[in-house]
């Protein structure tokens, strides 16, 4: 099996090809820009292995698209490779419009042609799952959950740019008949993620005792899954999903952004007691909300549990210890990007009204 990533040496890429590499015998091509929120250093392990090859550029360049197609010869794409940041959605637009939807657009048109190439037995095994978020359904009220029949409704500007790549890849499957697969997740969490997001960023700011940012009121709610979950979880779609399926995948944890930075605290009370006994609670500063924050996602992933036989194996509270623990152990990991690439500061504040 020659699989290509793409957006491998990305936070979920990363995990995915870790999972693959030690779980498979399968040969991995990674296509990745390295944009700053790549974290090479996740693939680290696996630069030794002879299986896996990065190539770097740009899914928006459809002949270096083409190119790398050619060269890997793949049985199957994972395509991950997105500006996947919503507040940075919101100051700057233009790159999540290039990359995830022409990028998504350039990437279909090559593996339809790829697949269009194939003699028939390798036709008929090639895959091309698209790798999607709950974002795409918008908000949900106080009660539900999202069902793979949950109409699309996306609010900010990364959400609209993965509504429409997903739509993309649908339309080639029903018009070309592309062998696609589509996965919508939920909020992940784990370790190397970039210190933008909401569980890494709280984690270093309360390390750094400096204020920890929540926005609004802070009940905005997620529902959290564990990076390794959704690794397996993607290698399940891929291996044993049905063309043209989409599969909710979500951790069954939902919890407002509160809830989850107070759980962070207490670990760190445990973990990383501050000087005189001081709670890391304190620190807590209810900032101005996001522009246009959905106010609740919650997956129901009942369809992959029945179909596919998965569920998650870490409980919200086990797996947010494990990354605690694991940002403590990588400090020299997180402050080298806090000194370079992102200093921790306020995104997404551009959609604010007059
Ligand atoms: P990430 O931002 O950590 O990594 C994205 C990777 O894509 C990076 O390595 C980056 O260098 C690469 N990339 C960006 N633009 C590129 C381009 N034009 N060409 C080639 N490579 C490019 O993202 P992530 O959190 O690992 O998310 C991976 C995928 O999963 C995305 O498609 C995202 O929408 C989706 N997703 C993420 C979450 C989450 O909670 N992080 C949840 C559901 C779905």
């Amino acid at each position: 099996m020659r699989l290509l990533v793409t957006g491998g040496a990305g936070f979920i890429g990363s995990a995915l090809i870790r999972h693959l590499l030690a779980t498979t015998d399968w040969r991995i091509d990674n296509l990745d820009k390295l944009t700053y929120a790549a974290t090479p250093e996740a693939l680290a392990a696996c630069e030794g292995d002879t299986r896996y090859r990065l190539y770097r550029g740009d899914i928006a360049d459809a002949a270096f698209v083409r190119q790398v197609i050619a060269e890997a010869q793949p049985d199957a794409i994972m395509h991950l490779a997105a500006e996947s940041h919503v507040d940075r959605s919101i100051d700057g637009p233009a790159p999540f419009i290039t990359t995830n939807i022409l990028g998504t657009f350039h990437l279909l048109e090559a593996a339809l042609a790829y697949w269009r190439s194939l003699p028939p037995e390798r036709a008929a095994f090639f895959r091309f799952l698209h790798v999607s978020t709950d974002e795409v359904f918008g908000s949900l009220g106080p009660d539900g959950l999202f069902t793979e029949a949950t109409s699309y409704d996306p609010s900010s500007p990364y959400s609209a740019s993965k509504a429409s790549a997903d739509h993309l890849v649908r339309a080639w499957h029903r018009t070309y008949g592309l062998p696609v697969l589509l996965t919508n997740c939920s909020n992940n969490y784990g370790p190397f993620q970039f210190p933008e997001k909401l569980i890494p960023l709280t984690i270093i700011k309360a390390l750094s005792g400096e204020n920890l940012p929540v926005y609004g009121t802070g009940a905005n709610a997620r529902d959290w899954l564990h990076v390794e979950d959704h690794a397996r979880a993607l290698s399940l779609v891929l291996t044993n999903g049905k063309p043209g399926a989409c599969y909710n995948i979500g951790g069954a944890a939902e919890r407002r952004n509160i809830e989850v930075v107070r759980a962070i605290c207490t670990l760190l009370d445990e973990m990383a007691p501050r000087a005189a006994g001081a709670c890391h609670d304190t620190l807590i500063e209810f900032v101005a909300d996001r522009p246009g924050h959905d106010a609740r996602y919650a997956m129901d992933a009942a369809k992959i549990r029945a179909e596919l036989g998965w569920r998650p194996s870490f409980s919200f509270e086990m797996g947010l210890r494990a990354t605690v623990e694991w940002y403590l152990a990588h400090r020299d990991w997180w402050q080298a990007i806090l000194g370079g690439r992102y200093d921790g500061g306020r995104l997404g504040l551009k959609g604010e009204g007059p």
